[in-house]
């Protein structure tokens, strides 16, 4: 089985090379991942420029590694097209370091890369820690191994990308395996004002505090039990519903454009 590596933290990363050290006792990994920290780039790619890839040392026997001056997605599309010899069988995202949970997935460069691997039709994990200090990427790592092994063994039931998030826990503690839906966070991202030397004004735009509204079989709910969350993602985000209600939208809109042509 041949396994592209990918995160969104860097090829400098820890977790990137935990989860790869795990996944070259299942298969043959090549690690690809962005050169510098590229968090919340979601599926961006970067058009119309040159990306110049280097191969840099690797932590581990047998496992090649390049780092690419672009996004996690960029490297999962270089990986898969240009720089792995053979056909790729599976790609890993992670071992990110925070969680990347509900409305996340959508901005989650960790994700964005498994999505690029799902667009290709091959089986694609994100995975992420659900901390941001005195990380242990074991849990994390073994259960990525686990997950490609059965990925080897019986395929994935469905075209579907795996959303895992792992509870920052001894692995005793774990409380157990939950396949989820998506939560929904009740706060958006806030802006800051500030002013520079000058008294030049500029923005940042910081996370809000996490305030969740916790369904069960969510995958904030799993986290929250100590569990491992395993959320199924695909990637048609049509409204069903509403496409019926809006129906009646489609006249009004064709008529008024009409009504305003010569
Ligand atoms: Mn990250």
């Amino acid at each position: 089985m041949n396994i592209l590596v990918t995160n969104d933290d860097g090829v400098f990363a820890p977790g990137l090379w935990a989860l790869a050290r795990e996944l070259a006792q299942v298969g043959r990994v090549m690690v690809v991942a962005p050169d510098r920290g590229q968090s919340g780039v979601g599926t961006a790619v970067s058009l119309y420029r040159g990306l110049r890839v280097n191969k840099v040392f690797s932590l581990i026997e047998d496992v090649d590694a390049y780092a690419v001056p672009g996004t996690p997605a960029d490297c999962v599309i270089l990986g898969l097209g240009s720089l792995s010899e053979e056909p790729v069988d599976l790609v890993v995202s992670g071992i990110n370091e925070g969680a990347n949970l509900g409305n996340d997935v959508l901005i989650s460069g960790t994700v964005g890369a498994a999505f690029q691997g799902f667009f290709r039709g091959l089986p694609s994990i994100a995975i992420s820690v659900a901390a941001f200090e005195d990380i242990d990427f074991v849990p994390a790592a073994k259960t990525a191994a686990l997950l490609a092994r059965q990925v080897a063994e019986h395929a994935l039931p469905n075209h579907v990308l795996l959303n895992v998030n792992v509870p920052n826990l001894p692995l005793e503690q774990i409380a157990g395996v939950a396949i989820t839906r998506l939560a929904h966070r009740n706060y958006m991202d806030l802006v800051e004002t500030h002013h520079d030397a000058l008294g030049r004004r500029y923005y940042s735009i910081v996370r809000g505090k996490p305030d969740w509204h916790v369904a069960r079989n969510t995958d904030i709910w799993a986290i929250r039990k100590g569990m491992i969350s395993i959320t199924p993602l695909h990637s048609d985000l049509v409204h069903r519903p509403s496409r019926c209600a809006l129906e009646g939208w489609c006249a009004a809109i064709h008529q008024g454009l009409l009504a305003q042509g010569s």
